[in-house]
């Protein structure tokens, strides 16, 4: 049985330990942090939780292949899922407009709302229906996976959006709610592709919530990885690999400690690895990702307040225009805010937690770094000025809201940085642009044998499913190393079900 160490115990590295151990090897996930999850994660304040994660999971729908996976790991097995009718609602001038998730719905919604851009309308929704086809999700009309030379077919009519950022897909639509309601959730350089993936998902029901949300989905990982025999070793900080005659022997940790190993899974931000902790270089297509200006790495600040339920008029997340005066300071033009009330645990009776979301790109999530390294106080005084300029474009909105909304948290890209040791608090892979393909980066590290990749950047847009499948796929090719070399027989997908039945 080979002993298998992985750095870092987010989802790829807890995916990589319990795949790992399905497949019959050792693993032992080294965690820096108090608790395993990595982004996947939430966090107490006082009486109240707040979520730092999942907006939507990807593979919660039982017919889709993602949430064979998720029930592999421990994530959603025997869990409620969370199905809300609307994923976002964008508002201009009063009028409003919902992604709901009934697609002939939203199609007469948008229609309703601009009967002139009807073109453009029912090309988006053909797109999206195409996607589920090739995705095999249950949505209204679909129940299958489309057949070889149906997914041929279908391709033509994903290319327009291909070939389109979001941004230029929203100019397309002559009707400013039309408008925002495309192009207000993402960055604008995102390909349109991930859009209509994501409309596909949430759509085909295949992105809900499991109760609990992010922290409890982490935790239940983290006791699948226990129940297979695999140990988590928390507050364990990686600080060196150390190397010898093209291997990797060892890892040396912040504690004085160093542990053996056969094999090493990098599970973390590799541009916190390569050159940092281990002394190789990065694999030359990540590394041409990472220097590629179009592929933007995005990080957020955000707030979280408690508000009266009773005050609360909208469910999920509401986007709303920010009143001109407040643009420059807090960089948007848009607000985008969450409400929980859907996770009654979360918050005391009568109330619910609200969160605000604010995008950054590198450049501005290196400003917030480099403000909390040179001077805590003026940190946490901008943080403080960005949640009352919040607070304040909240209430002129929902005037109802006026003296129910209490300032329970702010963070920002220095606490993602601080938290996950990502480089630019960055907790997706780069932004998935127009004009690429989501083509997977393998996981071998050239110069040495045994160290392997799992993490979410080895494929854009990153994501919890991303994660998820890197780590399998790591845990995959060491269990195939294996059985080359005479050690252990590796056949996929039999000893999984084999090994989750004994536990
Ligand atoms: C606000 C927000 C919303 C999101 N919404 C969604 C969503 O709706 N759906 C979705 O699919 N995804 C979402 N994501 C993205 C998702 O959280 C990430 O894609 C995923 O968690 C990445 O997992 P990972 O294991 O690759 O990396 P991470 O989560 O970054 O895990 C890396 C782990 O490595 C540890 N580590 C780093 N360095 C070391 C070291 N030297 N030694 C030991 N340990 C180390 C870190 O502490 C961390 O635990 C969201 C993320 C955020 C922050």
């Amino acid at each position: 049985m080979a002993k298998v160490l992985i750095i870092g115990g987010g989802v790829a590295g807890l995916s990589a330990g319990i795949y790992s151990e399905l497949c019959g090897q050792h693993a032992v996930v080294c965690e820096r942090h108090s608790a395993a999850g990595g982004n996947l994660t939430g966090w107490q304040r006082g009486e109240y939780h707040i979520d730092n994660c999942i907006h939507w999971l990807t593979g919660t729908n039982p017919s889709s292949d993602t949430y064979k996976t998720w029930e592999e790991l421990g994530a959603l097995g025997g869990i409620d899922i969370f199905q809300g009718d609307t994923l976002y609602t964008c508002e201009y001038r009063g009028e409003t407009l919902s992604l709901c998730k009934n697609l002939k719905r939203l199609e007469e919604s948008m229609l309703a709302v601009s009967p002139r851009d009807k073109d453009e309308i029912r090309s988006l929704i053909r797109a999206v229906r195409t996607m589920q086809g090739l995705c095999g999700i249950a949505g209204e009309e679909h129940d299958k996976k489309l057949s070889l030379s149906g997914k041929l077919s279908a391709l033509p009519m994903l290319t327009k959006y291909y070939a389109l950022t979001v941004s230029e897909l929203a100019s397309r639509f002559s009707h400013p709610l039309l408008r925002r309601f495309i192009g207000a959730f993402w960055g604008e350089d995102f390909g349109a592709l991930a859009l209509v993936t994501v409309f596909a998902a949430f759509c085909g029901e295949n992105g809900g919530i499991p109760k609990g949300s992010s922290r409890a989905m982490a935790e239940r990982m983290s006791s699948r990885l226990k129940a297979l025999g695999g140990e988590l070793l928390l507050g364990k900080e990686a600080v060196k690999i150390n190397r010898l005659n093209g291997k990797a022997v060892s890892v040396d940790f912040a504690d004085d400690t160093r542990i053996e190993a056969d094999y090493i899974v990098v599970a973390c931000d590799p541009a916190a690895v390569f050159g940092k902790l281990l002394d190789a270089d990065m694999p030359r297509r990540l590394a041409k990702q990472y220097k590629d200006p179009r592929l933007h790495r995005f990080s957020s600040y955000q707030c979280a307040l408690s508000c009266d339920t009773s005050a609360l008029s909208f469910k999920g997340d509401f986007i709303f225009d920010v009143p001109r005066k407040y643009r420059s300071e807090l960089r948007i033009n848009q607000v985008i805010v969450r409400e929980f009330s859907h996770e009654e645990a979360f918050a005391p009776r009568g109330k619910t937690v609200l969160q605000t979301l604010t995008f950054c790109y590198e450049d501005e999530a290196r400003k917030f770094i480099e403000l909390r390294d040179k001077d805590r106080e003026a940190y946490e005084r901008k943080k403080r000025s960005l949640a009352d300029a919040l607070v304040r474009i909240l209430v002129m909105k929902f005037p109802q809201m006026k003296g129910k909304l209490e300032l329970l948290d702010v963070w920002t890209p220095a606490t993602y940085k601080r938290y996950t040791g990502s480089e630019t608090g960055s907790y997706m892979s780069f932004v998935f642009p127009s004009k690429r393909l989501p083509v997977r980066i393998g996981n071998r590290v050239k110069g040495l044998s045994n160290v392997l990749l799992a993490t979410q950047w080895q494929q854009m847009p990153g994501g919890l499913p991303i994660a998820a499948e890197a780590g399998k796929r790591a845990a995959e090719t060491i269990a195939k190393t294996e059985a080359r070399e005479g050690r252990r027989l590796f056949s996929q997908r039999k000893p999984y079900a084999e090994r989750l039945g004994e536990i």
